[in-house]
């Protein structure tokens, strides 16, 4: 039986990890299970699986859960109730646990997953940002710890299926396909006044608010772009990106010799994630298969990168190195947070990131302290910037 503490369990990601745990109960046990605010989701989580330890975002948090608990007849003394950042640390590095799937959203879950690195814990990894941030820090602990990282973010858990297909030294470019969001059609001159609510309308997977609007400005792409070569060990120039609006093709890897293999499956992340929990074995599954009849149409088009400028962004940030990616993807979290907000546009979040990116100093990313002063800086550049967008265009910002 595999021990699996889950980080981010209140999530889409997460809750659909609990789906497949939950469909192989002899086989899986969760011991640790993380949420952020969303506390009642989290109760009926730990009354369901009873973990050995539960974590909720802070203090308040914490006494609601177990206040919520108690309501119920849970019996309180089976799980450890823990918070914040350091709780976070200890449902990762719990010593029963044997994987972690990571999947808080954005940098808030790069320290758990280190720590459980260190701790010698396999990971299945959503959570990009993580790779994004300190992929160089990330991959040297896990090779020092012999842990495996294993993604499950579809695109690269496609990849990492294409790549048991030939060897590492035989593969040409690895090729990401992007939905190409909501907004594939839309006139650039249209961009500025699309709404939040427009942007999160993802055409054909249903994920977290952070992650769709990532997917609607394409840096979703360009995160995964740097995650890919992070997981994979390739440069920018060995990566290339395909708008698929089917979205059925997850993911491409072209061979020295032109051969392409491709993975393809349903739009259902539960196939990723058991992926990453069962491998190096594949178990059978009970969801529908793959509809062939979606592939009577299957484009692949050039990503518009004037029209979307945070993929060019990305690949900058990457070229660049060192704490270049950690700033980028901090501008963008808090980018997003504010257009979310209604502070700043949709165009303005490449803006703001490139504004931050632009006014950064490179420094070598080897230890977290200097990650973790960039991704700071980061967002107070970030802030002021997306104040300024804010009063320039009259809104209701502080
Ligand atoms: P959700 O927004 O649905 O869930 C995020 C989870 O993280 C929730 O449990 C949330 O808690 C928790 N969380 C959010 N912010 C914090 C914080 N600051 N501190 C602690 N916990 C926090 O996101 P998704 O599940 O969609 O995505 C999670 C990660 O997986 C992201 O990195 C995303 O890029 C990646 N991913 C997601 C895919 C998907 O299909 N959804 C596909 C590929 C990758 P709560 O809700 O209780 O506040």
């Amino acid at each position: 039986m595999k021990s699996i503490s889950i980080l981010g369990s209140t999530g889409s990601i997460g809750t659909n990890t609990l789906r497949v745990v939950s469909a192989f109960p002899h086989a899986f046990r969760v011991v640790g299970l993380s949420g952020g605010k969303n506390i009642a989701l989290l109760a009926e989580q730990v009354e369901a699986v009873r973990p050995e330890i539960a974590a909720s975002g802070s203090e308040k948090g914490c006494l609601e859960l177990q206040s919520l608990l108690r309501q119920r007849g849970y019996q309180m003394e089976r799980t450890r109730f823990v918070y914040g950042a350091e709780g976070y640390v200890e449902v990762s590095c719990h010593p029963e646990a044997a994987m972690v799937l990571s999947a808080i959203t954005g940098a808030a879950g790069l320290l758990p997953t280190y720590r459980a690195l260190e701790c010698g814990k396999d990971i299945a990894l959503a959570n990009k940002e993580t790779l994004v941030v300190a992929g160089q820090l990330m991959m040297s602990r896990a090779r020092e710890k012999g842990a495996q990282i294993l993604p499950v973010d579809s695109e690269h858990n496609a990849i990492h299926q294409c790549l048991r297909g030939g060897r590492r030294s035989e593969v040409r470019r690895l090729i990401l396909t992007a939905s190409g969001g909501p907004f594939r059609e839309t006139p650039a001159e249209k961009l500025r006044s699309v709404t939040p609510e427009q942007a999160l309308q993802h055409p054909t997977w249903r994920m977290g608010r952070k992650i769709t609007i990532d997917s609607a400005t394409l840096m979703n792409k360009g995160l995964e772009v740097i995650e890919a070569a992070w997981l994979f060990g390739v440069t920018a120039d060995e990566i290339g990106v395909a708008v698929h609006p089917q979205s059925v093709v997850h993911s491409m890897v072209e061979f020295v010799d032109g051969s392409v293999l491709a993975q393809l499956g349903p739009t259902d992340m539960r196939i990723a994630i058991q992926y990453a929990l069962t491998y190096p074995e594949r178990w059978a599954c009970t969801l529908p298969s793959l509809d062939m009849r979606r592939l009577a149409r299957l484009e692949f088009l050039e990503p518009d990168r004037e029209k979307f400028r945070s993929l060019g962004l990305c690949y900058e940030a990457l070229r660049r190195g060192g704490t270049a990616p950690a700033v980028l993807n901090a501008a963008n979290e808090v980018a997003v947070e504010a257009f979310l907000n209604r502070l700043i546009s949709f165009p303005d979040i490449a803006t703001v990131i490139g504004n931050v990116l632009e006014n950064h100093k490179v420094e070598d990313a080897s230890d977290l302290d200097t990650v973790f002063r960039a991704d700071a800086w980061a967002r107070e550049s970030a802030t002021s910037l997306t104040r300024r967008a804010c009063q320039t265009a009259g809104r209701a910002g502080d």
